[in-house]
């Protein structure tokens, strides 16, 4: 914007100034004027008074002789003065020696004069005789016109006047001068500055510092100006983030429950997708409340409301990390990442989920019980976009409520693997109490002696319709539900009754392995329920072995060490079952009170062909010894293998080679047949088919 001359700041200066200094100049001119008028009164009084004094004397002496002509001549000197005009010398009781009188000089500003020093003064003095006489003789009188004073006396006024309103107006000049320089020309400056600031940016462009203005309240309210500039930016980013991040909350979370909504699931389950590509598998579950409507019709929309907020909240109470969000409505999306065993932790999180769900809610002090259905999709086998994925997910759930089921995989073969485990889960249960458990015995060879030392009880579990299950698919599912640790309980039982058997029997020399799972081992009682069975069978304690695995150990090394210690103080003896194919660290071998150690079947299988196998192999014997730990092998299923464990000193063997899990009169007719004596101790013909 360009101001207008007329409208800036140093012209309204000049102004203010001008007037001010022409008023200032106008009066104190008048001062001086009216100074200058009394110092002229004074001066016309002076000089009528020295004209008298000068003509004084020839005054007395012509009134003293009454010389008409002589008085005559003075008044004609006095006359020579052009403001005398009147002059007279005589006594006043008589008629005057001499006089004479002329006319007011006509002068322009004689109007104003005369009102100054009035049109004419008048002068007296008396004539005396000498001393010591001193006798009067009569008066000299003058009348003086001011007229000529006056003329003169304006001449000056007009210079002091013209001269005070010139001072005034250069005075004025000058300093608009100076205030445009100093104060209008910065001003302007920063005006145009400022007139460049963008609003939406204001700290984007700093005002310059004028030079020369730096300490001064310019420099200040410049710097001020710009810190506040900046300030207002900094307000300005953080409360455009914040409204940013407001808005995005907004458009990406559900505005109840506060979860993410189906644009930020599918977003994040895109992101998911893309780190778990050729990794893991990810399930998305979709978590649907059967007869939802009905529960709002029922209580209210905002008990409704009210339920989902509390559904949600329960979703996300889950005991691994998983990303919940809303899908709208009364369905939820449930996303598990980083799956080992996916359609597996899948089912589990969605019976969680159900169980968790069927709790009664407590909404405003009203007891509300819900029902969910969820429909399961997993990444990659269902599909990789996360669109199609969750509509899969809902398409699940929807065909999992028509048929009545709790939950259903979208793809049918996991949906029925899945239900078929989960049948198995329940069969399992009932399978100890219907006799439907038993064991088998696989013998354990001493490869220095070739003698049978021992048997490993393995679990079988014939099921009335599928057959013989194998303990790899059983055993999982009794860990999950704790099953485990009842069938434990009975496995230990069993075995050490049929070792006592066997010892009777006259075989004292045999030993029995029994497995022990990991939820075993975090068992507070382990070591009594050990000590209990060797009192019940009347064992001794180094004829029992306790197998344990290292994925077991390794959860809690700790505890697991606590417990191995109190086993161990019993007299039984630990070994390290299926090594190599965990952690196998020589630090924690060295922490842990083992006996033996078991090299897991599938290093042995393939000692022969695989190059890695067999120098695993050979370094765990070497650790074994080390240690001063007995290693043995379990699954040599020929002679080579045979031949090379016995070579690079393994010390035991287990595996179809010698003989496969057989029931216990078949085991014992194995021993009997291994007696030192026999050579046909290997006899394959006796190892019955798993
Ligand atoms: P494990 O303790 O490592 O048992 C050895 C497994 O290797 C047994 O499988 C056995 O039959 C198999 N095996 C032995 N020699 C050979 C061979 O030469 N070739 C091949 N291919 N396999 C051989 P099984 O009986 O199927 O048992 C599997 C796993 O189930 C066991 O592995 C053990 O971890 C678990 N298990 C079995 N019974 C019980 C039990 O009573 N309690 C617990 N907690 N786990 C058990
Ligand atoms: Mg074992
Ligand atoms: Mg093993």
């Amino acid at each position: 914007m360009v101001i207008e001359k007329r409208d800036r700041l140093s012209f309204k200066l000049f102004r203010v100034v001008l007037a001010s200094a022409c008023l200032v100049g106008v009066v104190l001119s008048g001062a001086q004027i009216a100074m200058d008028s009394l110092t002229s009164r004074q001066a016309i009084d002076e000089h009528a008074q020295k004209v008298l004094a000068m003509v004084r004397d020839p005054a007395i002496q012509a009134v003293y002789s009454l010389d008409r002509e002589m008085a005559e001549q003075v008044i004609e000197g006095l006359f020579e003065d052009p403001s005398v005009r009147f002059a007279s010398i005589g006594h006043p009781a008589e008629e005057m020696l001499a006089s004479k009188q002329r006319v007011l000089n006509n002068t322009p500003y004689r109007w104003l004069t005369d009102k100054v020093f009035s049109p004419e003064r008048s002068y007296k003095v008396s004539l005396y005789g000498k001393l010591p006489y001193n006798e009067y003789y009569g008066d000299l009188q003058i009348i003086l016109d001011t007229a000529v004073y006056g003329s003169e006396f304006i001449n000056r006024s007009a210079i002091i006047f013209t001269s005070g309103i010139l001072r005034a107006m250069v005075m004025a000049i000058v300093l608009y001068m100076i205030f445009t320089w100093l104060v209008t020309r910065p001003l302007t400056r920063v005006a145009q500055s400022l007139a460049h600031i963008n609003p939406d940016h204001p700290g984007g462009i700093k005002i310059p510092m004028i030079a020369g203005n730096e300490k001064n309240e310019l420099g200040l309210w410049i710097s001020t100006v710009n810190q506040l500039l900046e300030s207002i930016e900094r307000n300005n980013s953080k409360f455009q983030s914040a409204e940013a991040n407001v808005r995005q909350h907004l458009s990406q979370y559900d505005f109840l429950t506060r979860l993410p909504n189906r644009i930020m699931l599918q977003r994040e389950l895109q992101r998911m997708l893309t780190e778990a590509r050729n990794k893991h598998h990810v399930a998305i579950l979709c978590c649907g409340i059967n007869d939802f409507k009905s529960i709002n019709e029922q209580h209210s929309y905002k008990i409704g409301d009210d339920l989902l907020v509390e559904i949600s909240s329960r979703l996300n109470d889950q005991y691994i990390p998983v990303l919940v969000g809303r899908l709208g409505g009364d369905q939820f999306a449930i996303i598990l990442d980083k799956l080992q065993h996916p359609s597996e932790e899948a089912a589990d999180l969605a019976q969680n989920i159900i169980s968790k769900l069927k709790a009664p809610l407590d909404i405003k002090g009203r007891k509300i019980t819900i029902n969910a259905t969820l429909g399961i999709v997993m990444f990659p086998e269902d599909g990789s976009n996360p669109e199609k994925l969750l509509q899969k997910a809902e398409q699940a759930m929807t065909l999992a409520k028509s048929r009545g089921n709790s939950f259903e995989f979208y793809d049918a073969s996991i949906d029925s693997a899945i239900r078929q485990r989960k049948r198995l889960e329940r069969e399992l249960a009932e399978a100890l109490t219907k006799g439907q458990l038993h064991l088998e015995f696989q013998p354990q060879i001493n490869l220095l002696s070739n003698q049978v030392a021992g048997a490993e009880a393995l679990l079988r579990w014939t099921h009335p319709e599928q057959g013989e299950i194998s303990p790899d698919i059983f055993i999982p599912l009794a860990e999950k539900s704790d099953l485990i640790i009842e069938i434990g309980e009975w496995v230990l039982d069993q075995a050490c009754a049929q070792l006592r058997e066997w010892h009777l029997q006259g075989y004292s020399q045999l030993k029995m392995a029994v497995n022990l799972s990991a939820t075993q081992l975090k068992q507070a009682n382990i070591s009594e329920l050990v000590m209990h069975n060797l009192k019940k069978h009347q064992l001794p304690p180094h004829t029992l072995e306790l197998e344990v695995t290292e994925t077991g150990i390794m959860e809690d090394l700790q505890a697991a060490a606590v417990t191995l210690e109190a086993i161990k103080k019993s007299g039984v003896l630990l070994s390290l079952d299926d090594f190599g194919t965990g952690y196998s660290s020589l630090s924690y071998l060295r922490q842990l009170p083992f006996d033996k150690i078991k090299i897991d079947k599938s290093f042995v299988q393939e000692i022969i062909d695989n190059q890695d196998d067999s120098s695993i192999v050979r370094t765990i014997i070497q650790l074994g010894k080390s240690l001063n730990l007995p290693v043995i092998a379990e699954g040599i299923e020929t002679a080579q293998h045979e031949d090379y464990l016995i070579q690079h000193g393994c010390q035991g063997g287990q595996g179809y080679f010698y003989c496969k899990p057989v029931p216990a009169e078949a085991f014992i007719t194995y021993v009997k047949l291994c007696s030192p004596l026999s050579s046909i101790s290997r006899d394959e013909s006796l190892a019955t088919p798993n």
